[in-house]
Formats: structure tokens, sequence, C-alpha cells
């Protein structure tokens, strides 16, 4: 690991910057890493991948790995049905542009690293710290957290300078705007190498400063809860809750079928690190919320949530 506040630390936080024009246009052929090959891996993955980058995906899991590579075929052919732009890469040159791999260690080129595992606290610092190790000094942590906060996760290296969160939304390939968080120690530099790479990808980062769930999911997380208690008493099923909000407040979702789209075991995850985070029983996941998870209704990508879906 490097030293904290070293001066090859602060040094590399410089190159990186230094680096940040490989990061911001098509075709840079720079190395981005990815760890985690579920929900946010891939389509993070697919976002680098059609804007010219070479991605590595990093997942232990060998059912994930086998699922991954169609999962991403999949979201190159429906964001090129909804995108008005031409994609700056051929489907197959995308396709090909992405390998898969099992352990940090095939991470050991990449400049850039986007962490996108599990929603767990101990999980991640242990990523953070298997990084730290694996990679070159002047890489850039990224994490997609949905809730925990970036210094924490930034303590966990030699190199607190060169981390900060970048929250993509759900599509990823499909939305415009990040929300980017700098850490207490996130250097200015490592803060422009992440836009530089956003812009590239055709993505506007919003900046906001560190804290548990930043902005978000401190609002939206509550939210889901409170939708999920909601039901839960019986006040409205599911199906109203969500009209509610689509035909009277003019959201594009309702919370309930917005927490199906995110995964009910990862709004479950955030919730629990809320909570560990703020000490706020607000964020105390409810029983409905709890049970739909632990019969295996994880929303969207298990095919039934809050609602029923035709396809996984
Ligand atoms: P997911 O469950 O779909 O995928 C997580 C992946 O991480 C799985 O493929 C799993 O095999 C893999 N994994 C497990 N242990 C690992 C390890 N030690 N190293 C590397 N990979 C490992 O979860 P997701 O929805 O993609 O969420 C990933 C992160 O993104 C979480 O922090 C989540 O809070 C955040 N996030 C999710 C959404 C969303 O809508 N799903 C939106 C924004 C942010």
């Amino acid at each position: 690991m490097n030293e904290p506040n070293s001066a090859p630390a602060a040094a590399a936080a410089t190159d990186a910057a230094g680096a940040s024009g490989a990061f911001g246009g098509a075709g840079g052929a720079s190395v981005v890493g990815v760890v985690g090959a579920g929900t946010m891996g891939t389509g993070i993955a697919q976002c680098l991948a059609e804007a010219g980058h070479r991605v590595i995906v990093v997942d232990p899991e060998e059912s994930a790995l086998a699922t991954a590579p169609a999962r991403l075929r999949d979201g190159i052919r429906l964001a090129r049905m909804f995108r008005k732009q031409p994609a700056a890469v051929a489907m197959d040159a995308a396709l090909d542009a992405v390998t898969w791999a099992r352990s940090p260690r095939d991470l050991a080129d990449a400049r850039f690293v986007l962490e996108c595992a599990p929603e767990r606290i101990p999980l991640k610092e242990k990523v953070f710290r298997e990084l730290d190790d694996a990679c070159r000094g002047d890489a850039v942590f990224a994490t997609v957290t949905s809730a925990i906060p970036v210094g924490r996760l930034a303590a966990q290296t030699g190199r607190p300078r060169q981390v900060l969160g970048m929250h993509f939304m759900n599509p990823a390939p499909l939305k415009e705007a990040v929300e980017v968080i700098r850490g207490p120690r996130t250097a200015d530099e490592t803060l422009d190498t992440a836009l530089a790479l956003l812009a590239g990808i055709g993505k506007t980062g919003i900046v906001v400063s560190d804290a548990p769930g930043f902005v978000s999911n401190r609002v939206l997380m509550l939210t889901i809860n409170e939708a999920a208690t909601v039901v839960q008493q019986g006040t409205a099923d599911a199906a109203t809750v969500d009209r509610i909000f689509q035909d009277c407040f003019g959201h594009t979702m309702g919370p309930l079928a917005t927490g199906d789209l995110i995964g009910l075991d990862t709004i479950v995850d955030t919730l629990y690190v809320l909570l560990e985070c703020t000490g706020d029983e607000r964020f105390q996941p409810c029983g409905q919320l709890r049970d739909l998870v632990a019969a295996g209704h994880a929303g969207r990508k298990t095919g039934q949530g809050f609602h029923r879906y035709g396809t996984v």
C-alpha cells in the first residue's frame, strides 16, 4: 500500500490529472477497470466500451461472469434503440472492447477503476484494500456506492486523494448525469479526471460533498421505505401507490417501481448502510421490503418485486 499523505500519492494524483485527457473522448483506448459484473458494473462497462475505452470487468462469481456478456449485448441493443445520436463505436467493437476476469490483479494496468460491488461496507472496504495493492500507483478509484461515505472507503487505501464517488443511476447507459461525490481528501486533479471521463462518455457530473447517501439516496431510500410501509399497512396496494406518484405528481415512475428497478436487495443493503452511518432509525428497512428480498423477489432482475415482470 502507498503511505497515506505521502509525496508519491500526491504526485500520483497530479499524474492522474495529466492523464485526464486520456479519458476525455471516444477512441481514448485507455484501460478502465470495473469491479462487479452486476447491474451497474455491466451498464457502466457498456457506457465505457461504447465510447471507445478498453474495459476489464472483474467479478469473483462464476455465475455473474457467465451471464454478464449476454446482459451487455442486450444493453447495447436496447441503448441503440433509444439513443437519438448514432453510437461512436460499432456493436461488435464495443463487445470486443470488454474483457471479463476474476481477480483485482487483472486490473494492474487500469488507470481508472469503478467499483460496483454489492452495497456492504466490509465487502467494499476489502475490495478497496485489494485494489490499492493490485493497481498502479497513479490509478484513480471511483466507487459507485449508493450510500457509503467515500471517505470511509478512501481510508482503506494509501491514495485517498485519488478516490471519489461516481454514483451512476440505473440504467447507466440511458442516464445523462451522474452524482459525483468529492471525498474529504479527494484532490482537484482526481475530480477533473473523473469529470473528463464522464464528458467522454457523454455524461455530466453533478458534484456534491460526502455524506451517507449523498443527496440522491438520503432522500430516495426514505421515500421507497415509506412507500413500502404504506403497502405493508394496507393503505393502498403497490400499483395504487405508484399511480399516485405518476398520475398526480407526474413522475415517470412510482417509488415502488423504482425500487424494483434498482433491486430490492440493493435497497435493503443501502438502508442498512444509511442506518449504520447515521444512527437514524428512519432508515430501518420495513418488514415488507425484507420479506420480499427473503422470498427471492428482488425486483426486475428476478422477475418479481412489488410488481411482476414478464422477462428477467
Ligand atoms: P448487483 O448485485 O447487480 O451486482 C454486484 C456484483 O458484484 C455481482 O455480480 C457480484 O457477483 C459482484 N461481487 C460480489 N463480491 C464481489 C467482490 N468481492 N469483488 C467484485 N465483485 C463482487 O449490484 P448492483 O445493483 O450492480 O450494485 C452495485 C453497486 O452499485 C452497489 O454499491 C449499489 O448500491 C450501487 N448502485 C446500484 C444501483 C442500482 O440501481 N442497482 C444504482 C446506483 C448505484
